[in-house]
């Protein structure tokens, strides 16, 4: 019997006690779980830095804030969202209870990716406690430094039978989906999502795919271009552009293109000064594969802006290139970097054909003052999210669903969302033992009179 499955076997038993099901002990270990996060903070922000050069601040905005509102959130509504949920009655049926009861799903596997190694790993656990299940988390191997302080620390916190880390690269994840969950909750690229879906249809395990995708961001020419170019460029710089909603391409009509790499230009001087190899604030690379993935994508091109790198860093600068063709390599895949490509088209008609006939993507973002532009972006397009005049705010909520639709993903999560995505939603009708001539009208003989009675 190999390790994962083992780990499954022991989780699954664990479940099987019933001793994940009581709130008070869900209320607990999400409890425990914050704790883990206050205490070794400083563990997890010294791995993200390894991992990817992140400071302590950036850590706390982008992975553990976001981490310790979804904790609060579940222990606060855990009560009112595992309620059984009453609904609407049929008149054959008034007399009955009627409702829905969220149960748990029994054991889930979160496959988590590296980008934000915490956020996108343990906010599905969060949800996986607060509903009830078991759940074996699965942090990725690219971040290497996080999965470690994962897999040492939080069996400290998390009772360990339940919620058991393993860490592992390729085989050690395929031979965990060779094993039989009950859902399977898998962050990353859609390459492997598909390979997930695939050994999940093995066993008929429902899946969440987080996965990716290019999100373009349209900037109409009636628009404050200062604001648009600063928001724009926060979001596509953050965490050197690894970021799964980050802005991957702008769409803006050619009038406007040079006042908008201006824009941007002035806007990274603001945020990491004339060189930002020695910011801060600016990250690396996630590795050297990465690293070259991206500068390929980058092979042919004259930068506007930007362009420079340093593989024995794994830096690559902010960087923009105007007037690329639509069947530009640039334009195939998700960049996954800090490349912005400029693609201009001539119109609003023209930047909802061009996103239209491309896949779904994960987020949309349109930046305008013309509510006409914004109401038709909104209308004509479709994503997995949206944010007007800003980028990647949606996501910040947990009262909306994040998600992606189409290529983009399936099944969505944050708050309550999670918790029902990770619950199963049972019908349940209880009814009494009398009132047996209401019954009557099911039973043969059947004729007219009886039923109309
Ligand atoms: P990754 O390389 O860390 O892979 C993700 C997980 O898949 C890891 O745990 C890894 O062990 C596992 N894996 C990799 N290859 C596998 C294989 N052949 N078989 C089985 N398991 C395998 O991360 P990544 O895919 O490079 O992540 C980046 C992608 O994730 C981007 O496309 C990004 O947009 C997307 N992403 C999406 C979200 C979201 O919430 N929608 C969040 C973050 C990242």
């Amino acid at each position: 019997m190999s390790r994962e499955q083992l780990v499954v076997e022991r989780a699954r038993r664990a479940f099987q006690t019933g001793m994940s099901k009581p709130l008070k002990f869900r209320v607990h270990q999400l409890k425990n779980l914050h704790r883990f996060i206050t205490e070794r903070r400083k563990d997890i922000a010294d791995a993200v830095k390894k991992d990817l050069n992140k400071t302590e601040h950036s850590t706390e905005l982008f992975e553990t804030l976001g981490l310790e509102g979804e904790i609060d959130v579940a222990v606060e509504r855990l009560a009112e969202w595992a309620a059984p949920r009453p609904v609407e009655k049929s008149l054959l049926t008034i007399l009955d209870e009627v409702y829905i009861q969220p149960e748990p799903l029994g054991v889930v596997l979160i496959i988590g990716a590296w980008n934000y190694p915490w956020a996108v790993t343990l906010q599905p656990l969060v949800a996986a406690i607060a509903a009830g299940n078991a759940a074996v988390v699965k942090p990725s191997e690219v971040s290497s430094h996080s999965a470690k302080v994962m897999e040492e620390l939080l069996p400290l916190y998390l009772d360990k039978e339940l919620y058991p880390v393993v860490c592992g690269g390729v085989s050690e994840t395929q031979e965990l989906l060779r094993q039989r969950f009950d859902h399977i909750f898998y962050t990353g690229n859609s390459t492997v999502g598909k390979l997930v879906m695939e050994a999940a249809a093995r066993h008929l395990t429902p899946v969440t795919l987080e996965l990716g995708g290019k999100s373009p961001c349209y900037i109409d020419k009636d628009v404050d271009l200062r604001v648009a170019c600063r928001r724009i460029t926060w979001g596509k710089f953050v965490n050197c552009g690894q970021t799964c909603i980050a802005p991957d391409y702008i769409l803006c009509e050619p009038s406007i293109q040079n006042r908008v790499v201006e824009g941007i230009r002035q806007t990274l001087l603001e945020f990491y000064g004339p060189d930002p190899k020695s910011s801060p604030d600016y990250g690396r690379i996630i590795n050297q594969r990465h690293f070259n993935h991206v500068m390929a994508l980058l092979d042919g091109y004259t930068a506007a802006l930007g362009g420079q790198s340093d593989s024995s860093q794994r830096y690559i600068a902010p960087t923009v290139v105007k007037d690329v063709p639509p069947h530009a390599r640039l334009m195939q895949e998700e960049i996954f970097g800090p490349l912005l490509p400029i693609v201009t088209v001539s119109d609003i008609d023209d930047a909802i054909h061009f996103i239209s006939e491309r896949e779904k993507p994960l987020a949309i973002y349109v930046f305008s003052s013309n509510k006409k532009v914004i109401k038709r972006m909104l209308a004509e397009t479709t994503s997995g999210g949206v944010t007007v005049n800003d980028v990647m705010m949606h996501y910040t909520l947990n009262s909306l669903p994040f998600g992606g639709v189409g290529q983009s993903g399936t099944g969505r999560y944050h708050g309550k969302h999670t918790f029902d995505q990770l619950s199963h939603h049972r019908a349940c009708l209880v009814k009494s033992l009398g009132m047996e001539e209401v019954n009557m009208v099911w039973y043969p003989p059947q004729n007219h009179q009886k039923a109309r009675r």
